[in-house]
């Protein structure tokens, strides 16, 4: 089954997976539903896109946020400092923020988030720009269980949801004022490289470090694509370090290998 990605957390941090041709037509609303298929594909599929600028020179991003659960601005910092530094984007990354009311709900499938997205998402690829929509839920993952707590999910080519309500949870106890934004971070980070293709998910490998036991990570274990086994003990030990994991040599060898930086 692939692939929605995923970071979980709690005791158990469990990292799971989860071209139209452009026709000139005289039907207006036809060529805008074909304008929309293009950020509609499985993650991963966008990564050579992401990553270089042969096709699309600059990068929107579409953040929405239900009221109440906006990230942090160091957070968002972090993100696009680390695109940045990973792709080639001449034209610029822009952050597009939109608060939008609560669903309502305490708990969504991957379906639901998708559903909220399409009702809500308006930035689409435009010719040299490509779009991703980045979603902070008010709610809890349905696919939590137990001490297994879902953080994010990359769930298409150029879109994913962050459950801010459950990083709050998470660090609401933690002394160090930093740990929310750092665990954002973290967690927008590790979907936002699902979506760049990493690991195995579209950027090839050049090396052989998919980890065998967890399918679409990294086998080493400081890097943040790998599959950590006990969240708190990352939570504790990323605001003891007072950073994000970065990304090892060989993942970001296979993002240079597909047009990246
Ligand atoms: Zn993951
Ligand atoms: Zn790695």
């Amino acid at each position: 089954m692939i692939k929605r990605n995923k970071i979980v957390s709690g005791l158990i941090l469990l990292l799971v997976l989860g071209t139209a041709c452009s026709k000139s037509d005289d039907n207006s609303e036809e060529a805008a539903a074909l304008v929309t298929v293009n950020n509609k594909r499985a993650t991963g599929s966008s990564s050579r896109d992401l990553l270089s600028d042969v096709k699309f020179k600059s990068m929107v991003i579409e953040l929405v946020y239900v009221t109440g659960f906006e990230p942090s601005a160091a957070a968002i910092n972090n993100l696009v400092a680390f695109i940045e530094a990973r792709t080639f984007k001449p034209g610029g990354i822009t952050v597009l923020k939109k608060e939008i009311p609560s669903p309502a709900k305490s708990m969504y499938t991957t379906a639901e988030i998708a559903a909220i997205e399409d009702a809500n998402r308006t930035k689409y690829n435009n010719g040299t720009e490509i779009a991703v929509w980045a979603y902070f839920s008010d709610g809890a993952s349905a696919e939590n269980e137990g001490n297994s707590v879902v953080l994010g999910t990359a769930y298409r080519n150029t879109s994913f949801v962050i459950f801010e309500n459950t990083i709050r949870r998470n660090t609401s106890s933690n002394p160090l004022s930093n740990t929310r934004s750092l665990l954002e971070t973290t967690v927008m980070e590790h979907e936002f490289r699902h979506i760049l293709g990493l690991t195995n998910l579209g950027a090839t490998l050049q090396s052989d470090h998919e980890d065998p036991a967890n399918a679409k990570h990294c086998v080493v274990n400081d890097c943040l694509m790998y599959f950590s086994s006990e969240m708190q003990v990352g939570i504790g030990a990323m605001a003891a370090a007072g950073r994000v994991p970065q990304l090892d040599a060989q993942c970001i060898a296979d993002l240079r290998a597909n047009g990246g930086r």
